[in-house]
């Protein structure tokens, strides 16, 4: 029997518990984690349950019942062991010994359809040995917010996990922070890894190479699997962890996110974004948007992410050089700026309506398309969806008449930076055939939903929340999300 089916040694009638659970991490030993139990909640209330995630676990969200997820992810009924994974960070650049999963555990792990390995790991589920002061809670309002950015930022094309459900648990938190008494919640992530660079920094910290190369084993042959026969594969592996890093932060400047708390306890293993506080989405395109309060000197501002995590990135090799050559890595880190470029100049031609552009106007177009919203009060989302919405055949006739349906952008004569974007564009539009301009709307169209969650809109649908108990408005905003409107 393999450790694989000696972890499923129950029979419920609830389909998560008959999911095959994998003892990935567990079987690493107890040098990584501790095993903890859950919280006792006074009230089991299901806010949210993404089906979309169910197929990927052969489940039929028909035959799930909500009361299967409550047992299971609420009241966390027959699941051994719940693990709280151990992991150090730098904290807005000071090193923090004393972190760890405070209020979370990783539940168990999966394999989607996909064949790739998922975590289960909740947040808000009780005290841990790694809580320090704090409750080891939720707050309802943070759950929510959680919800909806990864939904979001799953939808806008970015590599995130995802909530598989919220419940809410009846207790009356108090922060320093926001009104209180709040009320408390439980949420399930879904996510490739809960292993962060982090979960390194303190194996170095500890002075254990031994647990380091055992843990970068693992971390290859779940999350890296092309490299697992390769003779060098641990140079492959930082190599493409800094691609992935690369691409994910451009994902995020595309998508105007600012992710507001990159520690490196925050950053994962396997270049996947994850752990949504303080986040905010851009309104107009204000390069030091801030999203956290406590961000006093803008180190995490949204222009600043590529910079941090190429740090953080470099910063991970003092805990991996006991393991992979210094130079080697550094080689790998120095292709950051070469990925992260070609992924966002990608991203930002296809938010400009065109898969792919070889033209040699493209980069001017990129330019000016930043230099104009950097330059304007326009709303960067809303200048795409704009965009998508008044698109029309005619743009090829004429550079005045882009975008003149929308009364968002300057009249002509008024932006000079407007008027040469105008001219580019149209340059550009003149080299496709009349049949391919239709592939250009429905690109600007999949590319530009209009739906996107700044914080008025996660106000107001909290507003809701709280004074009358309306959860109507929150469920139209994530049906918004998820069906790209
Ligand atoms: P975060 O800012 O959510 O990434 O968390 C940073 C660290 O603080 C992690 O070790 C968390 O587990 C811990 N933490 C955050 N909030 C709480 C809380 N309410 N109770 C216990 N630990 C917490
Ligand atoms: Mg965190």
């Amino acid at each position: 029997m393999t450790l694989a089916e000696t972890a499923n040694n129950t029979h419920s009638t609830n389909p998560f518990l008959n999911l095959h659970y994998e003892r990935a991490v567990e079987s690493l030993g107890e040098d990584y984690y501790d095993e903890v139990a859950a919280a006792e909640f006074p009230q089991h209330i299901l806010r949210w349950r993404n089906d979309a995630l169910l197929h990927r676990l052969e489940l039929n969200p028909q035959l799930v019942k909500d009361d299967d997820f409550i047992s299971a992810f609420g009241k966390f009924e027959e699941r051994k062991p719940l693990l709280a994974l151990c992991y150090h960070g730098y904290q807005f650049g000071e090193y923090n010994p004393f972190l760890g999963d405070g209020r979370g555990f990783l539940y168990g792990q999966v394999r989607g359809t996909d064949g790739e390995l998922y975590d289960f790991g909740t947040k808000g589920s009780g005290k841990t040995p790694y809580s320090r002061g704090g409750d080891g809670m939720l707050t309802l309002k943070g759950g929510v917010r959680e919800v909806l950015a990864a939904e979001m930022l799953h939808h806008l094309g970015v590599r995130t996990s995802r909530c598989l459900s919220m419940i809410e648990t009846g207790l009356s938190l108090w922060r320093g922070d926001e009104p209180s008494p709040t009320r408390s919640s439980v949420i399930v992530r879904m996510g490739r890894s809960h292993i962060r660079f982090g979960t390194f920094e303190r194996l170095h910290y500890l002075r254990r190479p031994d647990l380091t190369k055992k843990l970068l084993d693992h971390v290859i042959e779940q999350y890296y699997r092309d490299f697992i026969t390769q003779e060098d594969k641990y140079v492959l592996f930082y190599a493409d962890l800094v691609k992935r890093t690369a691409e994910l932060v451009a994902q995020w400047m595309a998508a105007g996110f600012c992710h507001a708390v990159l520690n490196t306890d925050n950053m994962s293993i396997t270049g996947e974004s994850f752990d949504y506080g303080p986040y905010g989405f851009i309104t107009s395109y204000q390069p030091y948007f801030t999203a956290a309060y406590f961000d006093h000197y803008r180190r995490y501002c949204y222009t600043h992410q590529p910079g941090i995590c190429k740090w953080n990135l470099e910063t991970l090799q003092d805990a991996l050089k006991g393991v992979i050559d210094y130079g080697d890595m550094q080689a790998g880190l120095a292709k950051f700026d070469e990925h992260y470029q070609s992924e966002y100049r990608t991203l930002m031609l296809k938010k400009l309506g065109f898969e792919q552009l070889s033209h040699p106007e493209a980069d001017e177009l990129l330019n000016l398309t930043i230099q104009f919203l950097q330059g304007s009060e326009v709303g960067y989302h809303q200048f795409f969806y704009e965009m998508a919405r008044t698109f029309s055949l005619k743009w090829r006739d004429e550079p005045g008449l882009i975008m003149a349906d929308s009364n968002l952008v300057p009249a002509s004569g008024v932006s000079e930076v407007f008027d040469n974007w105008c001219l580019i564009y149209h340059k550009i539009l003149n080299n496709f055939d009349p049949e391919q301009i239709d592939s250009i709307a429905q690109t600007l169209t999949r590319q530009n939903p209009k739906t996107v969650i700044h914080k008025p809109v996660i106000e107001s649908i909290w507003q809701s929340i709280v004074q009358e108990d309306n959860w109507q408005p929150f469920y139209e905003l994530i049906e918004c999300i998820q069906s790209g409107k």
